[in-house]
């Protein structure tokens, strides 16, 4: 998967004809707000106008919510033969492939991640995540209970009606891993994205529909969080919110929740991903992996390796190689084929982020490379990779998200005292390891506080690992058989057995 230069002008052009459609799907039709309202959505790439995007309001999530329990009741889809579901899932995933460069092109305009990236891990992993979740749909059986006397049957039913809030860092990826799953167990969605990038979600809904997900199935509503959202939160014939985002919003969620039909909100909700470097660690593996873990995606993945620990007597030549591998992730325009890191999402982000590092500063941080912001001219909201050393764990630079291409590296004393960082973090999401003691690996493996572990390598793993966090990162897990779990109950039949 070499790099193409002569394909510029190909992502450009598909670029140019895009026409996405920014209205909301609601029982089959595409349509517009029910109050008329748009908000509109600029290329963070170079400031470019794409569209107008509907602004769904209560009124519209009612109406999405009604359809989608009527369509569950209705069940042709909730009730229909499994194999029914596993063959239009899977034609989901054909039609996904066969738009790959359409929704690529479309994801990387929007929300600014290279166009390239978005082709060979959002796109494919996304028609790779439904044909995984189909594959599971006659894997998931029931139980029964070892009693005697009557027969005490432990089945899964849908749980009925999703709402999925999606995050804007992996737009459809993340809208996939939520529908896929709802929808593989018989349920009925309504998604709302974020936002900052609602196309690409908006697109799956047509493809659904195409595949032969019926009408009402799966709504798709954009609009802003505090108003289509916060509908979804309230709503007392929501059965469940699956939601990826802030854990600021996590906790609005849970408190909607509360204040409404008490229905369970699963949440994934940040991290701040240690990634410690023991010193018998292959260090031309473990350093690259280092840049690509807070570089990739520029920063704006949960699971980003934002803290970097290393070992006192290492620190400066890993350091100096480290400044040399971040230069690989200065970014470029998205749409070029070769770029490997592309713009933040909006202005707004670019200023938290900046505002991120000038306050690291003022608490004692020193600017290794980067800091600042690049290519203004561009009308583009690009910003330089960067490393912070001189931080100390207490620094809100070593224990707040910034979601953007900002390393801070922490030194420690010996395994205890890196274990002791490594978890000095109200998240939990993940960590990461790099060593070539075996008993050490394990050691510290079992003793990181995070849903996901990493030995000698960064975000390893594939669908069949379950994908979440401890602490205030999560609730919950998405992928493998157990990311299935929230969207179904459990129901206990027992039947009686006469002597
Ligand atoms: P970020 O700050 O990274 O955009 P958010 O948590 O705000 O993360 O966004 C994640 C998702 O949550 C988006 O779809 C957003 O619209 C939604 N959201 C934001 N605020 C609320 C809210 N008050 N109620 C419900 N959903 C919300």
């Amino acid at each position: 998967m070499g790099y193409h230069p002569e394909f510029d002008q190909h992502w450009n052009n598909i670029a140019t004809n895009l026409e996405p459609e920014g209205r909301a799907l609601i029982n089959g039709e595409f349509t517009e707000a029910a109050e008329g309202e748009v908000f509109a959505t600029y290329s963070p790439a170079d400031g470019r106008f794409i569209t107008n995007i509907a602004r769904g309001s209560k009124v519209d999530i009612d109406r999405a919510v009604a359809g989608a329990r009527a369509s569950f009741e209705a069940g042709n889809w909730s009730q229909v033969s499994i194999y029914h579901r596993i063959d239009v899932m899977n034609k989901l995933a054909d039609l996904i492939e066969q738009n790959s460069e359409r929704l690529a092109v479309l994801e990387s305009l929007d929300m600014g991640k290279p166009v390239r990236e978005c082709l060979h891990t959002d796109v494919a992993g996304s028609a790779k995540a439904i044909r995984y979740f189909a594959s599971c749909i006659d894997k998931i059986y029931g139980n029964i209970s070892p009693n005697t006397g009557g027969v005490g049957m432990i089945t899964r039913e849908p749980i009925g009606v999703v709402a999925a809030i999606t995050p804007w860092n992996f737009p459809l990826y993340m809208a996939i891993w939520k529908v896929g799953s709802a929808l593989a167990m018989g349920n009925s969605v309504v998604v709302k994205p974020s936002e900052r990038a609602s196309l690409t979600t908006i697109e799956l809904g047509k493809l659904a529909l195409e595949a032969g997900v019926p009408s009402g199935v799966l709504q798709v509503v954009p609009g802003y969080g505090h108003e289509a959202g916060a509908a979804l939160g309230l709503h007392n014939d929501v059965d469940c919110v699956s939601f990826t985002g802030s854990h600021v919003t996590a906790r609005k969620l849970m408190a909607m929740a509360g204040e409404s039909n008490g229905k369970p909100v699963y949440v994934e909700a940040g991290g701040k991903t240690a990634n410690i470097i023991f010193d018998s660690a292959d260090m031309d593996a473990a350093i690259p992996a280092a840049a690509g873990a807070i570089f990739y995606n520029m920063g704006e993945v949960c699971f980003a390796g934002s803290r970097l620990l290393l070992p006192e007597s290492k620190r400066d030549s890993i350091i100096e190689q480290l400044i040399e591998h971040s230069k690989l992730w200065i970014p470029d325009n998205p749409l070029k084929d070769r770029t490997m890191a592309g713009a933040l999402v909006d202005g707004v982000h670019l200023e938290r982020v900046q505002g991120f590092v000038d306050r690291a500063i003022a608490d004692g941080a020193t600017v290794m490379t980067g800091g600042h912001a690049l290519h203004k001219e561009s009308g583009g909201y690009y910003f330089a990779p960067t490393i912070l050393t001189d931080v100390r764990s207490e620094m809100e630079i070593a224990q707040q998200e910034v979601f953007g291409p900002v390393l801070s590296v922490l030194t420690y004393q010996d395994e205890e005292d890196a274990v002791r960082l490594a978890n000095d973090t109200n998240y939990g999401l993940a960590a990461a390891l790099w060593t070539n003691d075996l008993s050490q690996a394990h050691r510290v493996a079992a003793r990181m506080k995070a849903g996901n572990v990493w030995v000698n390598c960064f975000h390893g793993g594939d669908m069949s690992m379950p994908f979440g966090g401890y602490k205030q990162s999560g609730n919950t897990r998405d992928k493998g058989l157990i990311g299935f779990e929230k969207y179904t109950q459990v129901k206990s039949t027992w039947i009686n057995i006469k002597d």
